[in-house]
């Protein structure tokens, strides 16, 4: 198999949003006295009976992030999870080893795993960790917030000043290196940074687009996620209340679609 096996169609990422609900799930008690690599090879006979269990290895790994991924090569399949799911209960290995191995075949793991993963990943001290992890591990790679054309500083403190009564504590502020079309900016809270994406940094973009997004990304700030059950609510209604206030609204919605 190629080695793009390894890219994302097989990386777990952790960031997904579930809107399952909880589904009761007889979990068997033989489970739990099953190594990793016999879980993966059990969940592999039942999602391919008719093949011959390949040679599986299972490692955990330390990623700066909760992600798993999966990949087969020369015959054998090698699954390296965060070391962050080390130690976490048999049934939730179980979940993990059908999305993953669903990754692989392109059978899409029963939404009762992907909920059940959900839901032990989204436990408040899950999270506490994930974070850390990310903090400690992760590094933010930026541009700063000296752009060629704007400023991000300048662009935050004016939006702080007239929308936000100067109250918001400036968080780190970069442009991004890609010059990326479908994430325009985003807000790190691991990190307290917003990333602007640099199409935004050129005299033709029109800074009332920029100011709109960079407007988005610090209701984040404002804003905490809602984190219940599996469900991971970012743009909570008081967020997009709130965010129709921004008063050129319909108008720099209408410049982000236009603009490319
Ligand atoms: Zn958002």
């Amino acid at each position: 198999m190629p080695a793009e096996l390894f890219a994302p169609e097989n990386t777990l990422e952790d960031a997904s949003e579930d809107t399952g609900f909880l589904t009761p799930v007889n979990v068997s008690s033989s489970l739990f006295f099953e190594s990793p690599v016999e879980i993966f090879a059990r969940v592999h006979r039942e999602i391919r009976p008719r093949t011959p269990v390949p040679a599986i290895v299972v490692e955990f790994k330390q990623f700066a992030n909760a992600d798993s991924h999966v990949r087969l090569e020369s015959g054998t399949v090698t699954v390296r999870i965060t070391d962050l799911l080390e130690g976490a209960p048999a049934p939730v290995l179980e979940s993990l080893a059908h999305i993953l191995l669903g990754k692989l075949y392109r059978k899409p793991a029963a939404r009762q795993y992907e909920h059940r993963y959900r839901l032990y990943l989204n436990r408040r001290d899950m999270r506490r960790r994930i974070t850390l992890v990310r903090q400690t591990r992760g590094r933010k790679v930026h541009l700063g917030s000296q752009g060629s054309v704007h400023n991000l500083e300048e662009v935050f403190e004016e939006l702080n000043q007239k929308y936000f009564g100067g109250m918001m504590t400036r968080p780190g502020l970069g442009w991004s290196h890609v010059r990326s079309r479908t994430r325009l900016g985003h807000f790190d809270p691991c990190h307290q940074m917003i990333m602007i994406s640099r199409i935004f940094d050129d005299p033709r973009a029109p800074r009332l687009a920029l100011e709109y997004v960079m407007f988005h990304e610090m209701l984040h700030l404002h804003y905490p996620v809602d984190h219940s059950g599996a469900r991971r609510c970012v743009h909570t209604p008081e967020f997009k209340a709130h965010e129709k206030q921004f008063p050129q609204f319909k108008e720099a919605r209408a410049l982000l679609k236009k603009m490319w």
